[in-house]
């Protein structure tokens, strides 16, 4: 297994934080996020307990409500639209 030391701090990188730029050189994630201004979040994993996803999947359904809606209007205005093209 190959070791990569991060072009910016010279340390070793261990995989997780593993990060590498577009000339290929190897970084840690947040000494890349420094050096470049990068606030940019990379999610690798989620690990939620059970009962804590079902009410986080809940409150983005609701969530979710608003947005239907507007699609909807959207929707309504353009059928409405087109529709009247129809001879
Ligand atoms: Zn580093």
């Amino acid at each position: 297994m190959s070791t990569y030391l991060c072009t910016a701090c010279g340390k070793e990188v261990a995989a997780p934080e593993l990060w590498f730029n577009q000339a290929g050189q190897p970084f840690h994630h947040a000494c890349y996020g420094q050096r470049f201004g990068s606030n940019a979040v990379v999610v690798r994993d989620i690990d939620m307990p059970f009962g804590s996803m079902v009410s986080f999947i809940l409150k983005w359904s609701i969530a979710a409500i608003p947005a239907i809606l507007i699609f909807a209007f959207v929707g309504f205005v353009l059928g409405s639209c087109y529709g009247a093209m129809v001879p």
